[in-house]
């Protein structure tokens, strides 16, 4: 009879020690930077010298990407023509639909879905992730359309290696993932670094010294 030896977690302060160095070496926590601001992939140039952004450069990516941004371009388009909407999210659906029929939201969202698949493309190649998706109202409708040009924008502009091991898809948890998301993260603070802590011992009263 062959015996299996199974490796079990060790335990105690050796077990937390461990835990700490491996997370030292793959940390799970998102990268943050020195002062709290990474991330900003929206503010990254995508067009050097281009449209004004919000954040008062110019070029990036949000300004061609970003709700507004592509309903201020179809506007444009439209020589001041607005499209008809209660608010941001049922003119961007109506944008959608109008591309059904109309030139120029075809060509409004197809310069959206370069831009958007180029920002990618460097996210594939600064930092080979194995999934990327789309979320946000904007991004799931967005997606729902235009995911096969946004991929292959992608797989033209990035690197071939990384790329093969990327897949690029919709959020499947609805448009308030990142209300989700940050739901999680003391949640997960919690499990990860207070679950490891001694548990503190009840005061003790002055008749039991
Ligand atoms: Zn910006």
């Amino acid at each position: 009879m062959v015996r299996r030896r199974t490796r079990r977690p060790a335990r105690g302060r050796r077990g937390h020690r461990l835990r700490r160095q491996r997370e030292r070496h793959h940390p799970r926590r998102p990268y943050r930077g020195s002062t709290n601001s990474a991330g900003e992939w929206g503010h990254t140039t995508v067009q050097a010298g281009g449209r004004r952004c919000r954040c008062g450069a110019r070029g990036c990516l949000e300004a061609y990407v970003g709700a507004e941004a592509v309903l201020e371009r179809f506007r444009q388009a439209r020589r001041g023509r607005t499209t008809p909407g209660a608010d941001n999210e049922s003119t961007f659906a109506a944008l959608l639909t109008a591309a059904d029929t109309s030139s120029a939201a075809q060509r409004v969202l197809e310069e959206a879905a370069v831009y958007l698949g180029a920002g990618i493309a460097n996210l594939v190649n600064l930092f080979n992730p194995q999934r990327i998706i789309l979320g946000g109202w904007a991004g799931l409708l967005f997606g729902a359309r235009m995911l096969p040009r946004i991929r292959e924008t992608v797989a033209a502009q990035a690197l071939r290696q990384p790329y093969a091991h990327t897949t690029i898809g919709l959020c499947r948890l609805g448009p308030h993932a990142v209300a989700l998301g940050a739901a999680t993260v003391p949640v997960g603070r919690f499990l990860t670094e207070d679950a490891h802590r001694p548990a503190r011992r009840p005061a003790t009263a002055p008749d039991e010294r």
